[in-house]
């Protein structure tokens, strides 16, 4: 019965898909014109409604509402809608702009601007992070001190990790501190009876990304410069990252311990890019640390305090809370885990919430260091479960009181997103055609890119961004996380686009599917790796090629402990063989958590060199343990392959 169900959706799926791009194919300039319009009024009426239940949402007062909210890249009757003015007022203002216009050509945001300003009317237009993004107005009263959130950037190895590693473990007894481990990407230090909140960032890219999507989740920046190497190129970065954002620097020169540190010496070329330490006249508080030897950490943590104090953070703490998701990804077992701070309110368990497209009840709350915990206020950040999916970095979270709001919004915006998907898809295929047909010289390249964290897909399309498309233009029609699935495939198929998985692999369905229809799917674990593919495939030299081949398959039934080689996976091989010297990757729901190298490979006591499908054997994998029960191990290896062309 199960499987008569599976093989009904199966086809099902398959053939709305190869509906969907026969009728693409077949209709007329007319049609799909129409549809189109269709498609952009419902994405307007979807953004109206959304504007209406924010400001309901808010009590907002009314005046508030005279400022009329136009999403970005809206057209001509969109804009006449919203001003509820008719449409032709508008068409002629931008003929005697001398830029004419009709009804379904989208506009500028200067444009919206001036048409606006001509009709004596306020617009803001709204960019689609600021379309989601909530606003709350509190009374003062209500309003209380916060810790502040902070976060450390630098030149690499000029010392971040080991600041927060040295911060982390003040207060902290010298036995204890061992065992300290960090469970999610912040933490959380006491100085006295006051909280600090840091935030680990890899890198400032991630911070901008997150500001770029309205997401304000630091207070305060510790710059850290070592004291051995001076300014550097990523310290120079840095320093622009925080101006841009307006967050105050704090500097913490470090290495102080080191032979050739020079501490004035940072301080004097730092003015050059207009960080100026106070006792200098300028703006910005000096410390001197070590990080290793653990010298002027309590000094830096109270001029933190200090300048927090400056600062004057409040929220308030007793209402519904909302705030800033910083990471999330999708846990075996534990299903969607969010890591989130909270800007305003409190976040309790059982608390119904939206975070960007998805929806859910916060199941269990994770501390910095582990501890469940059942609430967090104002400048906490804590890893929730029990998002029905996983939202991305940056994406704004909002408690409801009631859960079907929460579901409505939910539902709403992934309407949106699917609408905007779907034309996006459509309008790049379109214009594929066209462009084939127009210009044979530009060609195309679609990609569907899935990945284990929503980071490494904002870090490939970044660089996907930045390769020179005049020969042959990239278009992602799809990106999100988690393993490559069958759906992917026929999305691939229909769109002739090629699957790049970044530390995911296929569904035993998905690969099937793909090899049936001829899609390619190529999967990497670093990010280099793809993007030197992509730019060789553009310039058409991609050469002598790598080619995985698999060798194997086998499933862990069970784990035990083996002498000098640590957890060894009792397995059953299923597939091909798996031999000692071949590279083996460990997979769970689809998702890469090991690849390295086989450590040991037993069939009862004996040492062996491959074991064939159908037979049980012992596998050790080297320096990595966290083996369970589920998971695939796959063999492959890498052969030099000759383009063929
Ligand atoms: P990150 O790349 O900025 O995270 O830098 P790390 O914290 O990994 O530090 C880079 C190197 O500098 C490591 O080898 C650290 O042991 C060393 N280091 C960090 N802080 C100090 C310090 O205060 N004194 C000395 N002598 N070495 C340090």
């Amino acid at each position: 019965m199960a499987r008569e169900a599976e093989a009904y959706n199966r086809s099902r799926v398959l053939e709305e898909a190869r509906v969907a791009v026969e009728e693409a194919s077949r209709e007329s300039t007319g049609r799909r014109k129409r549809r189109k319009e269709r498609r952009q009024k419902q994405a307007a009426e979807a953004a109206m409604e959304h504007r209406i239940e924010e400001a309901l949402a808010n009590d907002q007062d009314l005046s508030q509402l005279d400022t009329v909210k136009v999403p970005q890249g809206s057209t001509v009757g969109e804009l006449a809608e919203l001003l509820g003015v008719p449409a032709n007022d508008i068409i002629k203002r931008l003929f005697l702009l001398g830029t004419p216009l009709t009804l379904t050509e989208s506009m500028s945001d200067e444009l919206i601007e001036l048409v606006a300003d001509d009709l004596g009317r306020d617009v803001k237009v709204m960019t689609k992070e600021e379309e989601n993004s909530f606003t709350f107005y509190d009374d003062p009263a209500t309003l209380k001190g916060r810790p502040p959130v902070v976060t450390v950037m630098g030149h690499v190895d000029h010392g971040k990790t080991s600041l927060l590693d040295a911060i982390r473990h003040t207060g902290v007894a010298e036995g204890e501190a061992g065992g300290i481990t960090q469970a999610i990407g912040a933490s959380q230090v006491m100085v006295g009876d006051r909280k600090i909140t840091f935030i680990d960032t890899p890198g400032h890219e991630t911070f901008t990304a997150m500001r770029a999507r309205g997401a304000k989740v630091t207070d305060i920046v510790i710059l850290i410069v070592a004291a051995d190497d001076g300014v550097m190129p990523q310290t120079v970065e840095s320093i622009n990252h925080a101006k841009a954002a307006g967050v105050p620097i704090i500097v913490a020169v470090n290495k102080i311990d080191k032979p050739g540190a020079n501490p004035d010496k940072v301080r004097q070329e730092l003015t050059e890019y207009g960080i100026i330490p106070e006792e200098w006249g300028g703006q910005n508080m000096f410390v001197n640390i070590s990080a290793k030897k653990k010298i002027g950490i309590d000094e830096l943590l109270d001029t933190v305090l200090l300048q927090a104090d400056v600062l004057e953070l409040k929220a308030n703490p007793d209402t519904f809370a909302s705030g800033n998701v910083l990471e999330a990804k999708l846990d075996r077992g534990r299903g969607s885990v969010a890591t989130v701070l909270v800007t305003r309110g409190t976040l309790r368990i059982g608390d119904a919430l939206v975070a960007g497209l998805s929806y859910g009840r916060v199941r269990a709350m994770l501390d910095p260091k582990g501890n469940n915990v059942t609430e967090a206020g104002p400048s906490d950040a804590v890893e929730i479960l029990g998002l029905q999916s996983v939202p991305s970095p940056g994406d704004e979270f909002r408690v409801f009181q009631d859960e079907r709001d929460a579901r409505d919004l939910a539902d709403q915006r992934a309407l949106k997103a699917r609408i905007e998907e779907q034309n996006r898809v459509k309008h790049v295929t379109l214009e594929n055609l066209f462009d084939t047909m127009a210009d044979a010289e530009v060609k195309e390249l679609n990609l569907i890119i899935k990945a284990d964290v929503q980071g490494s897909i904002e870090a490939l399309q970044d660089s996907l961004n930045k390769m020179d498309q005049s020969e042959v233009r990239i278009n992602t029609i799809h990106s999100a996380v988690g393993a490559i699935t069958e759906t992917d495939v026929v999305l691939a198929d229909a769109s002739n686009a090629i699957i790049i998985g970044f530390g995911v692999r296929p569904e035993a369905k998905a690969r099937a599917a793909a090899e049936r229809d001829g899609v390619e799917i190529r999967t990497y674990s670093v990010i280099y790796k793809a993007i030197e593919d992509i730019d060789a495939a553009r310039i058409g030299m991609l050469k002598p090629t790598e080619v995985e081949v698999q060798t194997g398959t086998a499933e862990v039934r069970d784990t035990f402990k083996v002498p000098k080689v640590g957890i060894a996976a009792g397995c059953m091989v299923q597939e091909g063989e798996i031999s000692r010297d071949d590279q083996v990757r460990l997979v769970r729901d689809g998702i890469v958590v090991y690849e390295g190298r086989i450590a040991s490979l037993r069939r009862y006591k004996d040492d062996v060199k491959s074991v064939k499908a159908g037979f049980e054997c012992g596998i050790g994998l080297e320096n990595f343990q966290d083996v369970h029960p589920g998971d695939q191990i796959e063999g492959f290896r890498i052969d030099q392959v000759a383009r063929t062309e």
